[in-house]
Parts: C-alpha cells; sequence; structure tokens
C-alpha cells in the first residue's frame, strides 16, 4: 500500500475515555480580524496550524480549530505572531 502522507502529522480520534477534548479547561479562540490569512484572504501563516501537537487545527480561511479534540495546551496562542488566539476559560464566553 501507498501512503501518500509526507507529513509526521496525525489525525485526531477518540481515546478509550472518548473525545479528548474533553480533559481542557481553557479553550483557545481566535479572533480572525487579527489573523492573517483572514486578513490577507490569502494562505499565509498557519503557524498554529504547525505547532499544535494535537494536530487539531486546520489550514483554511479562516483557520478553524476542532475543539471536541483540542486539549487546551495553549501553544497555539503562544506561537501566534499577531496575537490572534485567546486562552478563555471554559464556561466562560469567547473574547
Ligand atoms: S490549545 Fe493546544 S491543542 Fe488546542 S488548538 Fe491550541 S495548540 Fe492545539
Ligand atoms: S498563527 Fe495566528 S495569525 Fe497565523 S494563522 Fe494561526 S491564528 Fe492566524
Amino acid at each position: 500500500m501507498i501512503d501518500n502522507n509526507i507529513s509526521a502529522m496525525c489525525k485526531p480520534a477518540p481515546g478509550e475515555a472518548g473525545k479528548t477534548g474533553d480533559w481542557r479547561d481553557m479553550r483557545p479562540v481566535i479572533d480572525h480580524t487579527k489573523c492573517t490569512p483572514y486578513v490577507k484572504n490569502k494562505p499565509a501563516c498557519f503557524l498554529c496550524w504547525l505547532y499544535c501537537p494535537e494536530g487539531v487545527i486546520r489550514d483554511t480561511i479562516p483557520v478553524e480549530i476542532d475543539l471536541d479534540y483540542c486539549k487546551g495546551c495553549g501553544i497555539c496562542a503562544e506561537e501566534c505572531p499577531m496575537g490572534a488566539i485567546a486562552m478563555v476559560a471554559e464556561g466562560k464566553q469567547d473574547g
């Protein structure tokens, strides 16, 4: 069988205890008005996609995060050069 996947990234899937986003106590919220691909309407940056250790960020316009599997580590927010991602406590309103 030929494997055309040239990246080392994997895709999220349910663990024994279910969807792993259930562990999260902080969630990332994207302000798309600060996010380069959205602002420029071009496939650019995507550092959050590159650095997310869970592979739950999609390199789309706009950028999307699969919260079913995001563990809330905050790496995406740390790496975003535009400060477009805020970590918000679960149970609070976005922003
Ligand atoms: S908080 Fe962590 S797991 Fe969730 S999208 Fe950001 S980098 Fe990925
Ligand atoms: S790192 Fe920040 S600016 Fe770059 S694509 Fe992700 S959210 Fe947008």
